[in-house]
């Protein structure tokens, strides 16, 4: 037992730790607040607020994880979560404006208005049994409430960046794992054994892509050959989860890269299978189509700009549309109803793996069943169609599917001459349709349709 626990931790040499020295468990090194950089006008009010009042209240309090990481890294940290000695309940006695959530931890969340400061209580060790810590027969941690020591703590998170501790008290940063090195030498190293840490939560085979791509470090080959090994794991984990975890995905300003390494580490698949068999049998452009809605998507985070899951949703699964939409008509059906019944599947399908709310699912919807009205163009219609509450949606699709390579490019240039222009310009290209060209040909049962 106490081989494995040290096995685990990485005191004893093991292939995965040996390349850049084994994980320490001799006690912290402490990086003082002269020599690592983290000033406080990076952390947040609120979060700097809660810090100093659980030290005031005697407890310890430290910033950890994405916070410190993206701080040391001159990022702008999206969240701070906060660490204590202080259990759930004594944070409640703290803080008037607190609440406590999560089965599987228990958390504090502090409220300031609309912002939330997440304070987690410090977890125990693993390696004992417990009545606290109970795993699924796949070696999965379903419920672990054990609370312990921050250096009991440390060797639960998943990677030596995330692993550092920036205490209140004397805003010095603790680190055992050696992750103020990894992060100054730009390495990502797992806590311990990828495959037994990929085991316990298969989410952090997601995790490793998305702060890789996210800070720009390579994933080396001992975190991504157990992902490619143990990728079927992700299909144990709850819907519901891995639509958080996507939601991450795109909105870290690396979409692009982190769907360019989850094809590579075949993870895409256990995600967006549907899509992945589109990509894996090309009838059409779905890698061009995606690749360049993730580039748009890192582009508007880079400028601050909101991001519509709908929009990428609505990418996702366009071609599996066509495509299943393409083998009804085939069968006979006619392609409306084809097209409505492709959608449905569709979604039915995608939803076995991740859980995306219904309003998203409704935008992307909306921007579907918009491409085959941009189709028919007639008179007034043409106006009605511009007051949709997703038509800007709808046509900026259509031109990223031209772009991609769907023969749509007439049509996309059509609407955005008519977007663009006066209405004598408008007038003119109504009329240069002409009446027969705005009508829908008849066409076989077996023609493919790519509107
Ligand atoms: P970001 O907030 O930028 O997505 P983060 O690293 O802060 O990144 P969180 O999900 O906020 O990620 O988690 C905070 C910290 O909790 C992590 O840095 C890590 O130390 C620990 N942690 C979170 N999820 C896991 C997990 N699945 N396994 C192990 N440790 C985890
Ligand atoms: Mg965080």
């Amino acid at each position: 037992m106490i081989r494995a626990f040290l096995k685990k931790v990485g005191l004893l040499p093991n292939k995965s730790t040996t390349s850049s020295g084994p994980l320490s468990h001799q006690g912290p090194v402490i990086i003082p607040r002269s020599e690592h950089g983290i000033s406080r006008t990076g952390i947040s009010e609120n979060a700097l607020k809660v810090l100093y009042r659980l030290h005031k209240h005697g407890f310890g309090a430290y910033l950890v994880g994405g916070g410190v990481r993206d701080l040391l890294l001159g990022l702008h940290p999206k969240d701070f979560d906060v660490v204590t000695d202080a259990t759930p309940d004594e944070v409640r006695r703290v803080f008037r404006n607190c609440r406590l959530i999560g089965r599987r931890f228990r958390l504090a969340h502090v409220f300031f208005g609309s912002d939330i400061v997440e304070v987690a209580t410090f977890r125990g060790k693993m390696d004992e049994p417990s009545d606290d810590i109970s795993h699924s027969d796949k070696g999965m941690i379903l419920r672990d409430n054990v609370y312990g020591n921050i250096a009991q703590d440390v060797w639960r998170r998943d990677f030596t960046i995330n692993a550092l501790y920036y205490n209140i008290a004397d805003f010095s940063i603790v680190d055992y794992t050696g992750g103020y090195a990894d992060i100054k030498a730009k390495r990502m190293r797992m806590i311990g054994q990828p495959h037994e840490r990929y085991r316990e939560d298969p989410v952090r085979m997601l995790r490793a892509v998305r702060f890789a791509c996210k800070v720009g470090f390579e994933l080396p080959k001992e975190l991504v050959q157990p992902m490619i090994e143990m990728k079927e794991l992700i299909g144990h984990v709850s819907a519901a989860r891995l639509f958080e975890e996507m939601m991450k995905m795109f909105h870290s300003g690396a979409a692009h890269d982190v769907y360019e390494h989850l094809l590579r580490n075949e993870l895409f698949g256990e995600l967006f299978p549907v899509t992945n068999e589109c990509l894996q049998q090309p009838s059409y452009p779905t890698h061009e189509l995606l690749k360049i809605v993730f580039e748009n998507t890192d582009k508007r985070i880079k400028e601050q700009k909101p991001v519509t899951p709908s929009f990428i949703v609505a990418a996702l699964l366009w071609h599996p549309i066509c495509v299943r939409a393409e083998q009804y008509m085939k069968d006979g059906m006619t392609f409306f109803p084809a097209r409505m019944l492709a959608i449905e599947d569709m979604i039915r399908a995608q939803a076995k793996r991740i859980s995306i709310p219904k309003r998203i699912v409704q935008g992307a919807r909306d921007i579907w069943l918009l491409q085959m009205r941009l189709v028919r163009r007639h008179g007034k219609k043409v106006q009605l169609l511009m007051t949709e509450a997703r038509f800007r949606a709808a046509f900026d699709f259509l031109e990223i599917r031209a772009k991609s390579g769907e023969p749509v490019q007439d049509l996309a240039t059509w609407w955005k001459e008519y977007i663009e222009g006066d209405n004598e310009i408008r007038r003119n290209l109504i009329k240069s349709l002409g009446q027969k060209k705005t009508r829908r040909p008849r066409r076989k049962k077996s023609d493919t349709q790519h509107d």
